[in-house]
């Protein structure tokens, strides 16, 4: 069965201002990479169901979300948080290509996928935006998969440069969960540290210092692979942001593009016996145009490779 890649002309309408690095040119660059291959295929995103929304954020953040789209211009949800008319699609169905990924999988569709989305989601907490995000696309992923198919160990390997303090938030109190970040420390947002357990011991969070590089990454790495093999997760999600890479704008590791494919590829052996292959992968960050398109392809040679 092949790799699907899930994707929107809306994620690219989702205009966030001059010089703001959460850009359209990002998906643009991935899908100029990938459109070369004739490995993939490709699908649009579905509707996210409302009660899994409800499971997600707040009622009251969704209701405010919905009516905090501009008509014309920007406008600012935080410091750096930029929405424009055409973004409330591209919000919703960011969330949504998680939807489309997971049924896809399940009806055989289709081995894995892959979310080429914007806005990212794991900055998203309960009750706000904040830090280009608006949901937390890999939190819906987890609900529905709850909810929906009953997965009770879904692991959530977020190997963004930043701590996903949204995902933290909405996943720490489900038992079904397991939520792992490697990310720079101390670094935006703050937080990520060993004391950030989760509710139920769900959550394991490896801050390492800024000039991190692949032989130090990896070592620590195979703290993940150690707790994803105890855990057993019965279904994968990857919170993938690129922006570990040494040419990102945005943060000081070192990792090149082949690291990326590395990650996967150790991932998924170490978890494919319990998940029979089944991963979703969501976009989260990764701002120099080229390393993100790189290392994106990387990323998904891994996920072909396991198919
Ligand atoms: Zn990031």
């Amino acid at each position: 069965m092949k790799t699907a890649i899930i994707n929107s002309d809306s994620y690219e309408k989702h205009i966030t201002g001059d010089g703001h690095p959460e850009q359209p040119k990002r998906v643009i660059a991935i899908k100029e990479k990938l459109n070369k291959r004739k490995d993939l295929i490709w699908k649009k995103p579905d509707k996210v169901p409302k009660n899994i929304l409800a499971m997600t954020h707040s009622k009251d953040y969704i209701e405010n979300l919905k009516n905090s789209f501009p008509q014309r211009g920007l406008k600012f949800l935080d410091g750096d948080t930029v929405v424009s008319p055409e973004s409330k699609r591209a919000v919703f169905e960011a969330a949504g290509s998680t939807i489309r990924a997971i049924d896809g999988i399940e009806n055989n569709q289709f081995k894995n996928a892959f979310c080429l989305s914007r806005p990212p989601g794991h900055h998203a907490e309960k009750e706000k935006a904040m830090g280009f995000c608006c949901i937390s696309n890999a939190g819906v992923a987890t609900n529905y998969l709850i909810s929906k198919y009953k997965y009770k160990r879904i692991a959530c390997v977020d190997f963004d440069v930043h701590w996903g303090n949204g995902n933290y938030d909405v996943m720490r109190g489900n038992k079904n969960s397991l939520y792992i970040s490697t990310h720079q420390h101390p670094f935006y947002p703050g937080g990520g540290t060993d004391k950030d357990k989760g509710d139920f011991n769900n959550s394991l969070n490896i801050p390492l210092p800024a000039g991190t590089n692949s032989e130090q990454y990896f070592n620590a790495f195979d703290r993940v692979l150690d707790r994803l093999v105890k855990y057993k997760p019965d279904f994968l999600l990857f919170s993938a942001g690129f922006d570990a890479h040494k040419d990102d704008p945005l943060a000081q590791f070192q990792l090149c593009s082949k690291d990326f494919y590395e990650i996967t590829r150790r991932t998924l052996s170490a978890t494919n016996k319990f998940t029979q292959g089944k991963v979703v992968s969501i976009l989260e960050g990764g701002y120099d145009l080229n390393a993100l398109a790189e290392s994106a392809n990387e990323h998904i040679n891994a996920l072909i490779e396991f198919n």
